[in-house]
């Protein structure tokens, strides 16, 4: 049997001060989400609205509950009243909805801009130059009430060891990429702090690569079944 709450210690073990774990629970029952939050995890990132809000549901209340995932607009509503973070922001249309629905709300949605940088087709995201355009052009300034709290990548799925121009060595100049982007948008972005890169196979140099805040979940829970 798995102790997901044994991994996260052994997790927490290896990152910095000052960088956060995110639990990614995905696909695993609310039984081992209880296991570790009984060992003290509070933050735990999901990818699908309905698993989500099941698990909300049944699970204790001082849980901070991530989106992780892609974010279908028609969604948004489902989550707004509840959720702590929204990672995965890749269209000024999905902003505009997560506003809409966070007044509805009367509260205000924490959100991550989700920065594509890796070599695959299929990630979601705005490139570095549309998030530049878009943030310098001050459009953000009107949706109230989405605090806009820094980047979300997914580096290219690749194994590390690879040599380069693959492996860590790409992973890492992709890093580098939304670490350099984060640090041009935040000297004018005050609310700007949270850098939100790693996974279970990379994570180790993301932390290096300026991460401080790691999104974890075979590591921890065991491979998915879906
Ligand atoms: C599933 C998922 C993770 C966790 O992946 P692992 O490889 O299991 O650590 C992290 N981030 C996102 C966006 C995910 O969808």
């Amino acid at each position: 049997m798995i102790s997901p709450s044994k991994r996260i210690n052994e997790i927490k073990q290896t990152l910095p001060d000052g960088v956060r774990l995110v639990a990614v629970s995905k696909y695993h029952p609310a039984s081992m989400i209880q296991e570790a939050y009984d060992g003290g995890q509070r933050i735990f990132g999901e990818s699908h609205v309905q698993e989500l809000v099941a698990k909300y549901e049944v699970l204790p209340k001082d849980i901070e509950w991530h989106f992780i995932g892609h974010l279908q607009t028609n969604k948004v509503k489902y989550i707004a009243p509840f959720v702590s973070l929204i990672h995965a922001v890749d269209s000024e249309h999905l902003i505009k909805e997560i506003d809409k629905q966070a007044k509805r709300c009367g509260r205000t949605i924490p959100i991550l801009l989700e920065v594509h940088v890796a070599k695959e087709e299929t990630k979601y995201g705005f490139t570095p130059d549309e998030l530049l355009a878009f943030m310098e052009s001050g459009a953000w300034q009107q949706y109230t009430n989405v605090s806009f709290n820094g980047l979300m990548c997914m580096a290219t799925n690749t194994d590390p060891l690879l040599p380069p121009p693959f492996g860590e060595s790409l992973i890492a100049s992709e890093f580098e990429q939304v670490r350099e982007l984060f640090s041009t948008l935040s000297s004018k972005l005050p609310s700007f702090s949270i850098k939100s890169w790693g996974m279970s196979n990379d994570y180790p140099i993301a932390v290096a690569h300026g991460s401080n805040m790691v999104r974890i979940g075979s590591l921890i829970f065991g491979e998915r079944v879906y």
